[in-house]
């Protein structure tokens, strides 16, 4: 890999004009390969790396979409979005390559978000597995199959810390927590990446990461998608930005900017975000798309004109424009104007042509593109990766009630499965699978998996039972991509198909909740409860006095409150990817155990949300029951239906009692707590042991207790395990008013247990 002799010399001999040749071997070092192409770009060429352009396979968004010939031979595109088929990647990569002047490679980047081909759960579910191994090894599977199929970048993972169940992205995310979610974005990045913490090339089998939505997206008010955000600092430090800063350390080769304002401006504007916060105190060193349209959006904000809010955002530290044209349409005209320096042009492209490079894309611009069909069929899909999913699957579900162990069910008699999640191919795998293997024979509804798991062992009977909202008009607005799932029959008439299906059965699992466009984006609910007609159906089958286990669909934490109190069997499935249905009857059967816990707070009623553990005590401390000048609801007792850390098996954990090595500990030290965890049932389970911590006394005011460690262990029916969690300076740092990240002297109160409310506590000082 060296330059050519001819290429250098015409470089040397013509430093200020632009040479038409370009260069045609690369060097061994990326800065001199870098500087010398750049030395041949044109302006317009070097503001075209910065145009990312929708190809039109996917729908978000707004913008324009289609792949344009003309533009790529201009040399005015750095990349796509939304191609799909390696086939076609691999023509428009050709195209780039051997026809614009400069021949330089396209970036092709695509929402994989949870699986390629093999779907894994919502990342809302993924989380509920509190297991980081799976967590990284379904992103590394999904980094296999997707270069596999032409694609080196992807739109994940996202970290948005999100605390209002309203927002219907809460199903990308991790949940609650910023010490769980940053744990979900380290392994995410890592499994998509490997290990790029000191910088470095990818290899063919690994994709560069994009963690997003940089930042607070997660906090829009109301729980209302693209709406504005607003918080202190301190909020923003200890809170919400620590997700974002762990897929940093841990390598992460782009950031996505996010839709929402920040202090009053949008995110894409931010210098103090771009650029202050991200390259200048955390070090970040790849580069930063914006959201898809988000230049073409400031206009709505109120920033100005395209051109004055491209350059706007060119300044605050973004280099790649998703879907606005405001870079390939205004930066020349302002660069003459003086609104944007050649410097700044030339850092953002610079950035591009390194990520390129990272890729491997100079070396050979088809490296993604050059597997052969055959060996892509071994590596798309496979059954390891399927079982993969399964398992993880299985792992994400999180048994919320079982009176009298009424799961696992026996494989006999008569079950009667009913309801609009049953048999509903388009609500199985989860909102953001548009390359999902859609084969029919290769993927199942829960009905089509039960039958396969029974056999000849039971007799199934199903109905639908309702439809998933009673008005079509909500109901389309959840099924805007997923259309016909509507039955056209009346409410009574579904009712009484369903009463007379399970008369004379001897269980009935009722398959209800959401359906899979009721979350991700776009799809804020103002009331989280079982949609009125789902709900009358529940009520109807519990009236037969038959046992009825809950199998609920969801992509966000609902109000379960008649359910908790009515059936005695509660399994949340969320969205399981393309191995869903095996996996439910897994868990309903008995072949694997449930060992999902909470990664969000069920409320009791929507209107205690934003609702999250980690809440401030305040200087009125929340009680269960209402009293006068409390902080409480005067109509509930404002306690979560079901907790965050939640979730139950099917064999009984007992915990000894917690023990601390020492009470007290100064800087530089560290003490262990420790606890006994008996498995005290008769079958296997997997227990995820948490610690939280609270900061009795500090300079600010500290929530009430803090996630800050966890476990998940394995144990057979007696057998014991002695869990230990290290307790260091560190660990009590939080940031103060002054946004120093610091542990203050003092008491300290340490509690473990199975969720953030059935703890034991001990106190102990930092010296
Ligand atoms: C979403 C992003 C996504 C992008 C590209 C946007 O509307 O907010 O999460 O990556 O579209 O599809």
């Amino acid at each position: 890999m060296k330059h050519t002799l001819l290429t250098l010399v015409i470089a040397l001999l013509l430093p200020t004009a632009i040479s038409a040749k370009k260069p045609k071997k690369i060097t061994q070092n990326k800065d001199e390969f870098i500087n010398e192409l750049m030395s041949h770009m044109t302006l317009e060429e070097k503001i075209g790396q910065l145009n990312l352009l929708d190809a039109g396979q996917l729908n978000t968004g707004t913008g324009q979409k289609g792949v344009e010939d003309q533009s790529i031979l201009n040399g005015e595109v750095g990349g796509f979005l939304s191609l799909m088929g390696v086939d076609r990647i691999r023509e428009v990569q050709q195209y780039a390559v051997e026809k614009s002047r400069l021949g330089i490679p396209l970036l092709f980047g695509l929402d994989v978000i949870h699986g390629y081909h093999t779907i894994f759960p919502i990342p809302l579910a993924m989380s509920c597995t509190w297991d980081m191994e799976k967590v990284q090894l379904a992103a590394r599977t999904a980094a296999i199959e997707a270069t596999a199929d032409g694609i080196p970048w992807v739109y994940s993972p996202m970290v948005d810390i999100s605390r209002d169940a309203r927002w219907g992205r809460i199903a990308e995310s991790a949940g609650e927590d910023p010490f769980l979610g940053s744990e979900m974005a380290k392994a995410m990045v890592l499994g998509y990446q490997g290990d790029k913490r000191h910088g470095g090339q990818y290899a063919t089998d690994e994709v560069m990461a994009c963690v997003k939505h940089f930042a607070l997206y997660g906090a829009s008010e109301s729980g209302l998608d693209y709406n504005v955000t607003d918080m202190s600092r301190v909020r923003m430090y200890n809170d919400y930005l620590a997700p974002y800063r762990a897929a940093v350390d841990a390598g992460v080769g782009s950031v996505m900017s996010s839709f929402n304002t920040i202090d009053y401006e949008p995110a894409t504007a931010s210098s103090w975000l771009l650029t202050s916060l991200l390259r200048e105190q955390w070090n970040f060193k790849g580069f930063v798309v914006t959201d898809y349209g988000s230049i073409g959006e400031m206009r709505a904000w109120g920033c100005g004109d395209l051109q004055t809010c491209s350059a706007r955002a060119l300044a605050a530290g973004t280099d790649f424009d998703m879907c606005s044209r405001g870079f390939v349409g205004t930066l020349k005209k302002s660069l003459e104007e003086g609104l944007v320096t050649m410097h700044q042009i030339d850092t953002a492209c610079r950035r591009m042509l390194e990520a390129k490079w990272d890729l491997g894309l100079f070396e050979d611009p088809y490296r993604y593109c050059s597997m052969p069909p055959k060996k892509r069929k071994d590596v798309l899909y496979t059954d390891a990766s399927r079982a993969l999913a399964r398992q993880i699957a299985a792992e994400s579900f999180v048994l919320l009630k079982n009176d009298n162990q009424l799961l696992p069910l026996e494989k006999r008699g008569k079950i009667a499965l009913v309801g609009p999640m049953a048999h509903a191919p388009k609500n199985m795998r989860g909102n953001w699978a548009p390359t999902a293997n859609t084969n029919p024979n290769e993927f199942s509804t829960l009905l089509e998996s039960m039958r396969r798991a029974l056999g000849q062992q039971a007799e199934i009977v199903y109905a639908k039972g309702s439809n998933i909202h009673e008005d079509a008009q909500i109901e389309a607005n959840w099924e805007v991509f997923d259309t016909g799932i509507r039955d056209p029959r009346s409410e009574a008439e579904l009712l009484k198909e369903a009463l007379q299906t399970v008369s004379d059965a001897d269980v009935i699992i009722a398959a209800i909740g959401e359906s899979q466009e009721m979350t991700g984006e776009s799809a804020s609910r103002s009331d989280i409860s079982l949609p009125g007609t789902q709900l009358r159906l529940l009520k109807a089958l519990k009236a037969t006095g038959k046992p009825v286990v809950v199998v609920y669909f969801t992509g966000r934490p609902v109000v379960m409150k008649w359910e908790k109190e009515n059936i005695p069997a509660i399994l949340n499935v969320w969205f399981g990817g393309s191995e869903g249905g095996d996996a439910i009857c897994d868990v309903l059967f008995g072949d694997a155990s449930p060992s999902g816990k909470l990664t969000t707070s069920f409320p009791q009623t929507t209107g205690q949300e934003p609702f999250y553990y980690n809440h401030m005590v305040t200087g009125r401390p929340i009680s269960k029951w209402f009293s006068k000048y409390a902080t409480n609801y005067t109509d509930i007792d404002g306690t979560a239906v079901f907790p965050f850390g939640y979730g139950l098996t099917y064999t009984t954990f007992q915990y000894g009692p917690l023990s601390l090595s020492s009470d007290k500990f100064s800087s530089g030290g560290k003490i262990e707590a420790r606890v006994t965890v008996t498995n005290t049932g008769r079958r296997a389970g997997d227990e995820i042991v948490q610690m939280y911590i609270h900061d009795t006394a500090a300079s600010i005011a500290r929530p009430i207790k803090e996630l800050k460690g966890f476990r998940r262990i394995h144990l057979e029916p007696g057998e014991q395990q002695t869990v230990t969690f290290e307790v260091d300076e560190e660990l009590l740092k939080f940031y103060n008013a002054d946004l120093r990240h610091v542990a203050e002297p003092g008491e300290f109160t340490l509690m473990v247990g199975p969720n953030s409310e059935d703890l034991q506590s001990k106190t102990f000082i930092l010296e």
